[in-house]
């Protein structure tokens, strides 16, 4: 997998303005081990984060994304209400062709020397068998697969999450959460994708899918029974909801200007490619954004669920929250005037400041 493109803001500056706790330069010449760990924010519980491996063009991109990622996770982790902080790791490599087993147990040896205020976790190139190899040498890694006490796949607690912030800002729209008569399209049918249409489909919802794996969508359209819909001429349709499954930055202006829906919702991180413009944008059509970083956390809540010995009960529960949580952001962002993605994180700096006045 190619690294992300990266926007071209200098590693000090980023530094000032994202205010990071810790920064760790983790290098090993001895097994060409290069990665960075970031903490970000620990007011909350110990950071936790994914454990990005990608063959980034240079270091400073590196950096950049990792200072980026752990910000958003800090948000991410203060609007679901768990008692975590943000965090992320980077290795700068070829997932498919240099990772190896004493990469990710040196990562290990790094993550222990940090007693716990980092907890690792799955993410873009890694598995839950690389979570395996660095458990060897630190307890503090999440992810593992269901054999060593792991969640497994997160991707229905995702789904779940998604569908359920839906239904709050569906309420919003139309007075009622219920689904069924509700128009969705559902872009990307993978994992997530599927879990979601699944639900919809049993609340009685119409549902396109759209995917740039033909058999893929083909599959997910026949089993469930969804109509599919090539990529291209999705926003030439009439749908109530939105809801991108697969990639960041399709909430853009092209696309907002061929938007005839009231609602978008769905799994992939950063849908807004400019938060200021976009969330702007959105507001003057009055279309309402359930924030990504909120409705897609069933993988954080599996997580957070796994430190202490993991439950899917306990997983289930925390992930019903997101419809309540969705609800509140709506109201302040109405109240207010701002967009609900501003609305979010204004609730997740207010809790991070008043439970900092108690630590
Ligand atoms: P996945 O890889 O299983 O599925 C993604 C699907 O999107 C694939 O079927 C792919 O063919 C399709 N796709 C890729 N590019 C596309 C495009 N341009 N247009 C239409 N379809 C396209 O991934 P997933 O686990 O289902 O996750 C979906 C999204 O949700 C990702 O952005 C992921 O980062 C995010 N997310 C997932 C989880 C989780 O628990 N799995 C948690 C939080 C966020």
């Amino acid at each position: 997998m190619k690294s992300p493109e990266m926007p071209r803001q200098a590693v000090f500056e980023m530094l000032e303005e994202f205010e990071h706790e810790k920064i760790i330069f983790c290098h090993d010449k001895r097994i060409g081990l290069k990665a960075v760990i970031a903490v970000h924010d620990t007011t909350l519980g110990p950071a936790i984060g994914g454990v990005r491996m990608l063959p980034y063009r240079s270091e400073q991109e590196a950096v950049s994304d990792v200072l980026r990622l752990s910000k958003a996770m800090t948000y991410k982790a203060a609007i679901s209400g768990v008692n975590l902080g943000g965090g992320t790791a980077v290795i700068i490599g070829d997932n498919n062709t240099e990772k190896t087993e004493v990469i990710l147990r040196r990562l290990g040896q790094f993550v222990e020397e940090l007693n716990g205020n980092f907890i690792a976790s799955l993410d873009v190139g890694t598995t839950s068998k690389d979570m395996e190899y660095i458990r060897m040498e630190t307890k503090h890694v999440v992810g593992l697969p269901k054999s060593l006490g792991g969640s497994g796949d997160t991707a229905p607690f995702t789904a779940r999450g998604v569908f359920l912030g839906m239904k709050a800002a569906v309420k919003e729209v139309y007075g009622t959460d219920s689904m069924a008569g509700r128009t969705v399209a559902v872009q990307g049918t993978g994992k997530v994708g599927e879990h979601l249409v699944a639900l919809l489909r049993d609340a009685n919802a119409k549902v396109y899918v759209s995917d740039i794996a033909p058999d893929r969508m083909v599959y997910v359209a026949n089993k469930y029974g969804a109509n599919p819909v090539a990529n291209v001429n999705l926003f030439d349709l009439d749908f109530d909801i939105y809801a991108p499954c697969a990639l960041g930055g399709t909430v853009n202006h092209h696309t907002i200007n061929r938007m005839k829906c009231k609602i978008i919702a769905g799994s992939a991180n950063n849908q807004l490619a400019d938060e200021v413009v976009n969330g702007e944008e959105l507001m003057e059509k009055d279309i309402i954004f359930a924030p990504d970083f909120l409705i897609n956390a069933g993988g954080l809540l599996s997580a957070y669920s796994e430190i202490a010995g993991y439950s899917a009960v306990r997983t289930a529960s925390l992930t019903e929250n997101i419809y309540e949580a969705t609800r509140e952001v709506i109201k302040k962002s109405k109240a207010e005037r701002i967009p609900t993605h501003l609305s979010a994180k204004r609730i997740a700096e207010d809790r991070m400041e008043q439970i900092g006045k108690i630590k």
